[in-house]
């Protein structure tokens, strides 16, 4: 199956497909990862959009299609993929129907994760990761069972994300709703849409998404 996860930053999208890669083989495609990887390593495209990322606005267009169709071309999936803050504009959403033809997959499902809007800033101001393995944490919702070590991997080195602060997820925020949730209609007409109550524990919403995939 090749699903879209489409939602508001920190909604969980990214929570919600570890937990799919984890349980169902499938293969994760961030944008915002390989954005974030491209920056690390100091690529001449990580440069350009580190300044962007960092404000919260979106990169452009033909950057993340670009990576997008890069990754499908090169990548094999049985299990499928997750589409994970891509797509976030129409323009996106009409690249991906067409990247996906061509190499003859289709998209199966777009889940929509509804959170509200006190919810993330609540969830976007606390959160930080294991800078080894990706788990999530939270300062308040979610803490590792010893402090600053890492129940999955053991890593101590625990990472928080520059662009969540307070003005870069006004922006973000900005963003989704003027940018990116016109795609609700656009796959909700395409008969694609699957909305889920994304407020709920991870092990509540990732039943959810079972729900539907099964
Ligand atoms: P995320 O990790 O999905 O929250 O993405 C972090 C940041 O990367 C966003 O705030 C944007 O600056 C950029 N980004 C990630 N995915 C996209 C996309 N599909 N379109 C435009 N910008 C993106």
């Amino acid at each position: 199956m090749n699903i879209i996860l489409l939602g508001p930053p920190g909604a969980g999208k990214g929570t919600q497909a570890r937990i799919l890669v984890e349980e169902r083989g499938m293969v994760q495609l961030s944008t915002g990862d390989m954005l974030r990887a491209a920056k690390t390593s100091g690529t001449e495209m990580g440069n350009k959009v580190a300044a962007v990322m960092e404000a919260g606005e979106l990169v452009t267009d033909e950057i993340v299609i670009g990576l997008i169709e890069e990754h499908l071309a090169t990548t094999k999936s049985e299990g499928g993929f997750i589409f994970d803050g891509f797509p976030r504009t129409l323009a996106q959403a009409d690249a991906l129907g067409e990247l996906l033809a061509r190499v003859n997959l289709k998209l199966d499902a777009v889940i929509e994760m509804r959170v509200e809007d006190d919810a993330l800033v609540k969830r976007i101001s606390g959160r930080y990761t294991c800078g080894n393995c990706g788990e999530g944490y939270h300062d308040d919702l979610k803490q590792p069972k010893a402090e600053g070590v890492c129940d999955v991997c053991g890593g101590t080195d625990m990472v928080r994300r520059a662009d969540d602060n307070e003005d870069a997820l006004k922006t973000r925020l900005m963003a989704y709703y003027r940018d990116t949730s016109p795609l609700i209609g656009y796959y909700y007409a395409k008969g694609d849409l699957e909305p889920i109550n994304g407020l709920g524990e991870i092990d509540e919403v990732a039943q959810a998404i079972r729900a539907i995939l099964d």
